[in-house]
């Protein structure tokens, strides 16, 4: 049995010099290392000359034999900063990504924007990291946020997701079911924001480690990814009060799909935003009043 009293003569610096050796990555090396000794940021820093645990060690060895095969380094560690929150994320949903961050935060603007009281909905939350972000960055009073999902394994990560958010858990309802069938029919929301699946079934364009890794359910959307795009412009009315917004993640190349669906289902304002590499990633658009 591997203990406190039981330690191995090795510091948390040779380590992480041994893991950044291996792994040819000093970065990767020190998330890795920090996993596993519990400790992050200046912390870490701060047990550098300290022994590690036994089991601390065999923790370090699984995630980086993980790390060899190609996995990737969000799913060894399995966890993953998004926005001011700390996300458990293993392979039954996607790893967060930095753009995703930003529709949050439009969602987030739109929503702070109604008051006393304000409805979200994140639908297909997969790890929660929209919803739980929002839930987390919101006024406690007057917020109430859905998660919804199709996959159950995806909610019991964002149900685990939900635990770590502290007071704001109290505002969030989890719901299980396809896009809107898995709200209450009468709820009508102030903001409606989602990251479907969005990738075309054959595209070259995915990523290799993407496509190997991650939930393809969580990825494709029929031959030019706008399947799921599709039902939640067509749904998103019957559930957002008169100018509530739909906010939605799309891949870069479906700027003008998007503006002309929404368009041609009568939303107002439709408006086609940019992630921080210039791409188009941002569709938003109010339910007409
Ligand atoms: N942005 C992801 C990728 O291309 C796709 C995410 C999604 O389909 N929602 O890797």
């Amino acid at each position: 049995m591997a203990d406190e009293s039981e330690r191995q003569d090795v510091s948390w610096r040779a380590l992480w010099q041994e893991t950044s050796a291996v792994l040819g990555d000093r970065v990767h090396a020190r998330w890795i290392c920090e996993t596993a000794s519990a400790a992050t940021g200046d912390e870490f820093l701060s047990i550098l000359d300290e022994p590690a645990t036994v089991r601390m060690v065999a923790h370090l060895d699984a995630m980086v034999a993980r790390r060899r095969t190609g996995e990737p380094l969000q799913y060894v560690t399995g966890h993953w900063a998004f926005r001011h929150i700390d996300l458990a994320i293993d392979r039954r949903v996607l790893i967060p990504r930095p753009e995703t961050e930003l529709v949050a935060d439009v969602a987030l603007r739109l929503a702070a924007a109604v008051g006393p009281t304000r409805t979200v909905v994140d639908l297909g939350t997969g790890s929660g990291a929209i919803g739980l972000a929002l839930a987390d960055e919101l006024p406690i009073v007057g917020t109430t946020i859905w998660l919804t999902d199709a996959s159950r394994d995806a909610l019991d990560v964002a149900r685990a997701n939900l635990a770590g958010i502290g007071r704001s858990a109290q505002n969030v309802r989890i719901a299980e079911g396809s896009w809107f069938d898995a709200l209450p029919a009468e709820l009508r929301a102030d903001v409606i924001v989602s990251n479907p699946p969005y990738v075309a079934v054959g595209t070259s364009e995915l990523d290799a480690a993407v496509g190997e890794w991650e939930p393809p359910e969580a990825l494709f959307a029929g031959a030019d990814g706008l399947a799921d795009l599709r039902e939640i412009v067509a749904g998103a009315p019957h559930h957002l009060v008169p100018g509530g917004a739909l906010v939605l993640e799309i891949g870069a190349d479906q700027g003008a799909a998007v503006r002309t669906l929404l368009q041609s289902a009568g939303y107002d304002d439709v408006d086609i935003r940019q992630d921080l590499a210039g791409r188009d990633r941002i569709a938003v658009a109010r339910r007409a009043r």
